[in-house]
């Protein structure tokens, strides 16, 4: 076990970086094996300020062994070095922190030293290790009219991507079966090596990290578990769907190394935008052109709406130009059963020609300019 840091150096919980690289300097002199050939208990002590700065002096292990106490770094770094070797109850890999993206490689690793120092036993690594390792993830995007969207549609995807070795069922040995664990990582995937007086931890040179032992290699893949092979998916694109929605398809991603759970495919879905039909949330916006009666006068019109039916419109007397009339429920579907508004926004054609009686009529409508011409 080691010792809290922060007596071994003699200096404070709250000591500033300064302190802490003096009280080392001070006694990593005193207590030199150089200064002192022979003395083990010198040796010793030697050890435990070289393994309390190794702590102190990293902003992540500080805080680590703030937050976790002295099992942080039980039976991980240092003097005790070797004791917990091939116990190492997580499997790499197969236990991911996520501690909100970025390299935090080294905090992984701090936290698996901390978890292991709290005893956490089976149920975590135990026969899972570097098998559990995830495919990849695969992204895709699809471009649909808006009237897929509208109905919904079922788009086919043809890419070529890893997936499990069917002749030896992903295990990447030649009989198919479970590859047994490797001898000299004890199934950890990874080995202590000793820099100083400090342990790290290396991929196992014998198994590469894998944790198993393949002796005869599947000769379909060459041992990995998984081949490249061409596939075709069928993105079932729900009706409604929004541009810029992604959907996941779970476990359709890449096949994992050796058994584990494949990837996700996720497909990003993009909407082309409609000559005749804006889409705004769940409603559309079209535009209709009416003649000048049918404004003033009001009258029926017959629209073709999104879904190729036709549907006849009253139009008020007295409609304005830019006025927009609402038709309940035929805008796009809503994804839960209903449907958004179909809107009409209104604009005017004026005839180029007009017969002398309609001139007429106009005229009169005016108010009798025929002999002004250009008077306004
Ligand atoms: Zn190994
Ligand atoms: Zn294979």
């Amino acid at each position: 076990m080691n010792k809290n840091p922060y007596e071994v150096l003699g200096v404070a919980r709250d000591a500033s970086d300064t302190d802490i690289k003096k009280a080392y300097h001070k006694l990593v002199m005193k207590y030199h094996p150089d200064k002192n050939p022979g003395d083990k208990s010198a040796e010793e002590k030697f050890k435990e300020v070289n393994n309390a700065f190794d702590i102190l002096k990293d902003p992540q292990k500080r805080a680590a062994y703030d937050r976790f106490g002295d099992a942080a770094f039980a039976g991980g770094n240092g003097a005790s070095a070797g004791a917990g070797m091939g116990g190492n109850p997580f499997g790499n890999g197969s236990f991911h922190f996520n501690m909100g993206g970025g390299d935090m490689g080294g905090m992984e690793d701090i936290l698996r030293e901390a978890m292991r120092g709290f005893g956490f036993g089976g149920g975590f690594g135990e026969g899972g290790q570097h098998t559990n390792m995830r495919g990849r993830d695969l992204l895709d995007e699809v471009v649909i009219d808006l009237k897929d969207a509208f109905f919904g549609t079922t788009h086919t995807i043809k890419f070529t991507s890893a997936v499990k070795c069917e002749k030896c069922d992903g295990h990447g040995t030649a009989d198919g079966k479970t590859a047994p664990t490797c001898k000299t990582c004890g199934g950890t995937g990874y080995v202590h090596a000793r820099q100083g007086f400090f342990a790290v931890e290396t991929p196992c040179p014998e198994c590469h990290g894998l944790g198993k032992k393949i002796d005869k290699k599947c000769s379909a893949c060459d041992g990995s578990g998984t081949v490249n092979k061409q596939r075709t998916l069928d993105v079932k694109i729900p009706a409604g769907i929004m541009d810029g929605a992604r959907l996941r398809m779970a476990g359709m991603g890449e096949a994992a190394p050796n058994g584990g759970e494949a990837g996700d495919f996720y497909i990003d879905v993009r909407v082309r935008p409609d000559k005749k039909f804006e889409r705004i949330g769940n409603d559309l916006l079209m535009h209709a052109d009416l003649d000048f009666t049918t404004l003033a006068l009001g009258g029926e019109i017959e629209i073709e709406t999104l879904d190729d039916k036709k549907l006849s419109v009253k139009i008020p007397n007295g409609t304005q130009v830019g006025e927009k009339l609402r038709v309940r429920g035929h805008g796009m579907p809503t994804g839960r059963g209903g449907f958004g508004d179909l809107y009409i926004e209104i604009g005017i054609v004026i005839p180029k020609k007009l017969s002398e009686k309609q001139k007429k009529a106009l005229n009169e409508f005016a108010g009798n300019k025929t002999e002004k011409k250009g008077w306004f």
